[in-house]
């Protein structure tokens, strides 16, 4: 493909409207185009690219057995009120109407829709298992738009759904897509990492995401320093030390004067002591209701935690009216003792004795608190945000905090939905029975952006071959010449035919415009054919990642390019 016979709109300039590298090179270098907030055109060069990241997701999709099929992006509201989901998702939800005032919904993914199908069409155990996917564009009106593809409001997913005869085949199909996500990933070029994830509003069991590791990324993960356990901060566990009991902590509850001192690190300097001693009781509102959540002092509360053990719908710190309300006391100064209201306690406080909390009092703390002496605690569950410096729930080891894009997210959803669409067959004793599902997302254009992220240098992107919209970038210096613009089109020609696809930059330009150019799109190989080079009747050859330029006889030319592209992806598979 020629340069002048495409559109290829580089930018000297970062867009203003690009926060991270990835965005900024995705529209520097004339991939894409903003249309509104969260909304993105691909221009040609960049379609290229995501053809490709979608060609590897269906070839794995496929190899994994699964079958394709295409969904509408439209689908009637009532299949989300079946499923309970039309409240839950709420404002994040594209609600459109037809012209007889039928309510409609802008699909944010597809079981609703995909269970009904299943529901009619498979009535018979022979026909399980199935796993269906599709790749399609997916609608959400998210509350922050950013960050270009990464959270926009119109993308493309990958979404597939398993129905299974029961569990355990189940948890087969869902390692099968597991497995192919590790496939799919390696193969764009990415390092990943698998972390245990919050089911959140989809429901289910168990699931795990696929972060890329980038200090952008918009989800805070840790690790283990010394084992395999990695999770979502939202899903989380650490190993807590419990019943740690303090001075006087067999004292009965005395009543202290601390005017002005309410924040954790002010009460720690005012009685001196550690951060584990304190009670911090926080007031909320869960579904509308009065709660206090307790945790250690310095501690944050996890509101995933406290939504997953309450089975809640809405969990948002109570207003000062209602502290005053529910307390009798001024915020800041909220504590457990002598609530009449559910208190939920974080593990690390159970047993602990000596402590000091708020005293439900402007200006006042209450000290030698032993919880279960002196409050009606409902139940102790974990409830904190785990950070870093924590010890590994699995092992003796230290958590690290690191950040993550989350490109992928496999579920095992149970029978949620089966449930309430009546997914069932009959089994091979004529007997019925409700089908245990699966679902699999990966967002296709977050990928592309996530691989930008992680492939970069000062100068542009650094295309996998895998996924280089071209493997080849040709730099025609003297397109007007005509030994040149021969040599140019014959070599093109031949690798065109050997299945090596080329973007010949023949634009009249300086050469120092086209060799900027070339590294900012970032294709893997560049070759220069220019007059100087046509004296030894050789071309330069290069790679984008390395400094390293050798001149290669014009009659070697194909073969060796050849040769290249196949080690760079051979190199990538053996990685
Ligand atoms: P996030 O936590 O980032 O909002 P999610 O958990 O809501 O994502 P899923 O419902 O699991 O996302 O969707 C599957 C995949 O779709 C995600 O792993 C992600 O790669 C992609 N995705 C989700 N929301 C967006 C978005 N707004 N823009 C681009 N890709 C998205
Ligand atoms: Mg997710």
């Amino acid at each position: 493909m020629k340069w002048s016979d495409t559109l290829v709109p580089t930018l000297r300039d970062d867009p203003q409207e690009a926060e991270i590298p990835s965005h900024r090179l995705m529209l520097r270098s004339g991939m894409m185009r903003r249309l509104a907030g969260g909304l993105y055109s691909f221009l040609p060069v960049g379609l290229k690219a995501l053809r490709k990241v979608e060609a590897i997701v269906r070839e794995e999709m496929d190899r994994a057995g699964a079958l394709e099929v295409l969904m509408p992006a439209m689908q009637p509201k009532e299949l989300w009120e079946t499923s309970g989901r039309y409240e839950v998702l709420g404002d994040s939800m594209f609600r459109v109407q037809d012209r007889a005032n039928k309510g409609m919904v802008l699909g944010p993914t597809h079981e609703e829709v995909i269970t009904t199908i299943a529901s009619h069409e498979i009535s018979s155990y022979r026909q399980l298992p199935k796993t269906f996917y599709q790749i399609q564009t997916k609608f959400r009106d998210e509350i922050r738009p950013r960050f270009g593809l990464m959270r926009a409001k119109e993308f493309i997913m990958k979404d597939a759904y398993s129905f299974d005869l029961d569990l355990d085949a189940a948890d087969a199909s869902y390692k099968a897509m597991y497995d192919a996500y590790c496939r799919i990933f390696k193969r764009c070029g990415l390092r990943t990492k698998i972390v245990e994830a919050d089911t959140g509003a989809i429901g289910g069991k168990w699931s795990h995401e696929f972060m890329v590791l980038a200090d952008t990324g918009e989800d805070g993960i840790v690790d283990c320093a010394d084992c395999e356990y990695a999770a979502n901060l939202e899903k989380a566990e650490r190993t807590v030390v419990q019943g740690t009991v303090f001075p006087n902590a067999d004292a009965e509850i005395e009543t202290v004067d601390t005017p002005g001192v309410w924040a954790c690190a002010e009460v720690t300097k005012l009685f001196e002591c550690d951060p584990l001693r304190i009670i911090k009781t926080l007031l909320y509102s869960i579904d509308g209701k009065p709660h206090a959540i307790l945790v250690s002092g310095d501690r944050e509360v996890n509101e995933h935690k406290l939504m997953r053990l309450l089975g809640a719908k809405s969990v948002d710190l109570a207003n000062d009216t209602t502290i005053q309300k529910v307390t009798g006391g001024a915020r800041g100064y909220s504590g457990p003792v002598g609530l009449d209201i559910p208190v939920y306690a974080d593990l690390e406080l159970q047993g602990s004795r000596g402590m000091i909390a708020g005293a439900n009092d402007a200006d006042k703390h209450i000290v030698n608190v032993d919880l279960e002496r002196d409050a009606n605690i409902t139940a102790y569950a974990d409830l904190a945000m785990v950070r870093a410096g924590d010890t590994c729930p699995r092992c003796e080891g230290k958590l690290q905090e690191k950040r993550g894009i989350e490109v992928g997210h496999v579920f095992k959803l149970g029978t949620k939905y089966s449930d309430a669409f009546d997914a069932t067959y009959l089994d091979d004793a004529g007997e019925k029975k409700v089908m245990v599902m699966g679902c699999y997302g990966i967002g296709v254009t977050r990928t592309l952006q996530a691989v930008v992220e992680q492939c970069y240098d000062d100068n542009g992107i650094l295309w996998p071959i895998s996924i280089a919209p071209y493997p080849v970038a040709v730099l025609a210096l003297d397109p007007d010449d005509e030994v040149c613009a021969k040599a140019c089109a014959d070599m093109c020609g031949e690798l065109n035919a050997a299945g090596i696809e080329t973007l010949i930059d023949d634009r009249d330009d300086r050469p120092g415009v086209k060799f900027k150019d070339a590294d900012l799109i970032g294709l893997p190989v560049r070759v220069v054919i220019s007059r100087r080079s046509m004296k030894d009747n050789s071309i330069e050859l290069k790679l984008r990642t390395s400094d390293d330029k050798q001149m290669i006889p014009l009659g070697d030319a194909v073969s060796e390019i050849t040769k290249i592209v196949n080690n760079l992806f051979s190199e990538m598979a053996s990685d």
